[in-house]
């Protein structure tokens, strides 16, 4: 059987292995990605947040991107009935990235993946890891090439960021039940004929149907949106027929979307994808890291995937460069608690959200502007940032700052 050799291996291509790639191949080290598909190939995560722009950079992977000219996102805006609440990225507490894009991620993810080869990183697709097995200091994996012939990759380390493929959360017995409540989504892209002229392509839009149930609009520069729902899984499963009649009933439950939508033929039938959240045991183990969707998903709302993909995938290349060059790393601490940390701000926002406290403070008609910001900075990704008070006491302060919006209400009569 084929062998080769690497320092690192990668297991899957998405922005999370390209941002891990980008980094130790700069470092000067051997790295190997594996990918399983032929790219360009479909993937949903298409809002993107600032905090992700500071890896792209980093790594030298923001010019090809810009030369794409992506939809330039600056906020986000949330509707509630007649309510709406906007967040704009230059009004937040935290300095950092005011912008970012939205991106159709086919073609986005091909765009790092074609800079990267252009570079000469060694990516190849269509390749799957099937099977792993760690030695005292090396691992073999075993990939299956398109034709189904086997070979192997013997490596230093492994960063598994393949994604909802889960690589080796599976094979090593890694997965956890999430915290997160039970949701699903069905989603689409429509050729947006009815678009507004304007500031709307700038803006994701979230239109609130009920306390748990969420539909996104997410315009690219390409004249095309992404659509799509989410709500709890056995609400979506109670629509019946195809995914594309589920969605299209779905659609009639926007009062702010179901004209602008209405009869344009959707691009592909909807994809449903079931119970989104994912959790793992650990994030690490000896010779292999955990980076992306591959370790933790929480939910799709915030659209904080892509921005702790990349966190995750720059912060595991750091340490395993420091690692290969003989340092010590003491990945529980620099890795695990800190991935844990931001994963742990984020929660608060994703469950605060359903429970409807976060929505409470969104809609207040007694809107406090230091407040917003603070609360922007997290939705912009910055959730490390412990001057932060939304940051710092998350836990505290949306469910202080949501009684405190139900007592004005109260008192105001309401
Ligand atoms: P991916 O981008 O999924 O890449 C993983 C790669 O690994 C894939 O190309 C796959 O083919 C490959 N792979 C899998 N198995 C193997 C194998 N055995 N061998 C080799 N390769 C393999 N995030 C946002 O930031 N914004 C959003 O608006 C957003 N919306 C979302 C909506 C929904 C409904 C869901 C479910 C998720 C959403 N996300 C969003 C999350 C986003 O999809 C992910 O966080 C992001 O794609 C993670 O990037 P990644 O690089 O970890 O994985």
């Amino acid at each position: 059987m084929k062998k080769e050799k690497t320092d690192v291996l990668v297991i899957g291509a998405g922005p999370s292995g390209s941002v891990a790639a980008a980094y130790l191949f700069n470092e000067g080290f051997s790295v190997k990605v594996v990918e399983k598909n032929k790219f360009p190939r479909f993937v949903i995560g298409e809002s993107l947040i600032p905090g992700c722009m500071d890896h792209f950079e980093a790594v030298g992977l923001l010019d090809c991107l810009n030369a794409k000219k992506f939809e330039v996102k600056t906020g986000a805006r949330f509707l509630q009935g007649p309510k709406v609440c906007e967040f704009d990225f230059s009004k937040k507490h935290t300095k950092g990235w005011d912008w970012t894009w939205q991106v159709p991620r086919a073609e986005f993810d091909k765009t790092l993946t074609d800079e990267l080869l252009r570079r000469g990183v060694d990516i190849e697709f269509e390749k799957e890891v099937t099977a792993v097995e760690f030695k005292e200091n090396y691992s073999i994996t075993t990939i299956v090439d398109e034709e189904g012939n086997p070979y192997e990759i013997e490596a230093k380390f492994i960063i598994d960021s393949s994604g909802f493929g889960r690589v080796l959360p599976r094979l090593l017995d890694l997965e956890k039940p999430s915290e997160i409540p039970k949701h699903s989504s069905i989603f689409t892209h429509v050729k947006d004929i009815r678009r507004p002229e304007g500031w709307e392509g700038h803006r994701i839009t979230f239109d609130i149907v009920s306390q748990e149930t969420w539909l996104w609009v997410i315009p690219f520069s390409n004249g095309y949106t992404s659509i799509g729902y989410v709500g709890p899984t056995e609400y979506l499963e109670s629509f019946e027929g195809s995914t594309e009649d589920r969605l299209r009933e779905m659609m009639k439950l926007s009062n702010h979307y179901q004209d602008r939508f209405e009869g344009l033929p959707y691009e592909f039938e909807p994809k449903m994808i079931e119970n989104i959240a994912k959790s793992v045991k650990q994030l690490y183990g000896k010779g292999f890291v955990l980076t992306g969707n591959s370790a933790e998903f929480l939910d799709p709302v915030f659209s904080s995937g892509v921005t702790f993909a990349t966190e995750s995938a720059h912060l595991s290349a750091k340490l395993i460069a420091k690692e290969l060059r003989g340092e010590t790393v003491d990945w529980e601490t620099e890795y695990s608690q800190y991935m844990l940390e931001g994963v742990n701000v984020f929660s608060t926002y994703v469950k605060e959200w359903y429970t409807g406290n976060l929505q409470k403070i969104f809609f207040t008609d007694s809107e406090n502007p230091v407040i917003k910001e603070q609360i922007c900075s997290v939705l912009a990704g910055y959730v490390w940032d412990k001057t932060n008070p939304f940051v710092k006491n998350h836990h505290r302060l949306v469910r202080t700052v949501a009684h405190i919006t139900d007592m004005e209400k109260e008192n105001a009569g309401l």
